[in-house]
């Protein structure tokens, strides 16, 4: 693959060991990874959001083995029982999590994490757990994908054209991309509309593998897997009232705890950025008894930092086109900074 001038600078530190020499200087750091799907969006039948994927099954188990090398893997208890006060971290420590529930969590991530004995903690929006329903991004990148017209009235952004399949993906990205910002119901209701838009026909099998059953977070909460809540459909909460933000953190923690007879006690907000959540929702997980609230404004995080801000943990987004480099270099918070220096070149 074609590197970029940053991609090519963070090869040459990976295989000098600059990047594991920058690693090793900051001990007392606590490093989130933020996995959604573990999938190969290459893959012919792949039809849905490739974005939201991590990382191919593979390069998963690659950057476990590294993990491995460099961090101290902890568990979600033991964060929140540092958190609380009752005993430290190890130095490097490092917790793995998944966003939303994705089937292939079992599947793919679940067997490679359980060769190396490693936790992770799910956050589940629980609407789509054991459900057939999709996202609307996933519903979005299936309907482009599989319509056969060039040109259409879309929902949201009117009429748009394409030649080819980079066009249509590009118009699919900026579809999505543009709906996110929209007040919840709204999306909803562009997201229905899209399959008419689009001439393709949904059946009951479209989406009938794409989110875990209760059953299986149940056989991986058995060996020690962790689940928090993620809400129940997946509204980003600043865009919501505060009083069904409230109904949506409650009653997807309530789910959970039914289905799978175990406390919930973390969230993590849904596409997480600052501008994602307030004040005052952090202030409603501490209320409803949460001890560690998730984001995805990128880490690491220092100790302290983390110690002061437990409801607004930091966390590392992982994406399937990070090679070994740039996944070591997001963990040092390298690739943050080079990212940052290079912006707008
Ligand atoms: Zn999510």
């Amino acid at each position: 693959m074609h590197k970029s001038p940053i991609g090519r600078a963070l090869e040459l530190a990976y295989n000098s060991g600059t990047l594991t020499a920058i690693h090793r200087a900051q001990r007392n750091r606590l490093t989130v990874l933020a996995y959604h799907r573990i999938d190969d969006p290459k893959a012919p039948e792949f039809c849905t959001f490739a974005p939201n994927v991590s990382a191919t099954p593979q390069a998963f188990a690659e950057q476990m083995d590294l993990l491995c090398t460099l961090f101290n893997v902890v568990s979600m208890q033991q964060v929140v029982a540092w958190l609380e006060g009752h005993s430290q971290l190890p130095p490097y420590a490092a917790l793995i999590t998944f966003d939303d529930g994705y089937r292939d969590n079992f599947d793919n991530a679940f067997p490679v994490l359980r060769a190396r004995n490693l936790p992770a903690t799910i956050f589940l929006a629980t609407d789509c757990i054991g459900s057939s329903k999709p996202f609307y991004w996933d519903l979005a990148a299936h309907c482009f994908k599989n319509t056969k017209l060039h040109v259409a009235e879309l929902p949201v952004l009117g009429t748009s054209r394409w030649l080819n399949d980079d066009e249509r993906q590009d118009v699919a990205l900026r579809w999505v991309s543009t709906v996110k910002s929209l007040p919840d119901s709204e999306k909803q209701q562009a997201a229905a509309r899209l399959p008419e838009t689009l001439d393709v026909t949904l059946s009951d099998r479209s989406f009938a593998d794409l989110h875990l059953t209760w059953e299986q977070v149940c056989k991986m909460q058995a060996v020690g897997f962790e689940m928090g809540a993620h809400t129940c459909s997946h509204p980003i909460l600043a865009r919501i009232p505060l009083s069904e933000a409230r109904r949506q953190i409650s009653e997807s923690r309530t789910a959970i705890e039914e289905n799978t007879q175990q406390p919930v006690v973390t969230f993590a907000y849904p596409n997480g950025l600052s501008s994602d959540f307030t004040q005052a929702h952090q202030t409603l997980l501490a209320e409803f008894g949460f001890r560690a609230g998730f984001t995805l404004v990128p880490g690491p995080m220092s100790f302290s930092r983390a110690l002061q801000q437990p409801m607004a943990i930091r966390r590392i987004f992982i994406g399937w086109r990070d090679d070994l480099p740039r996944f070591l270099a997001k963990l040092t918070g390298l690739a943050r900074l080079a990212d940052r220096l290079f912006a707008g070149k």
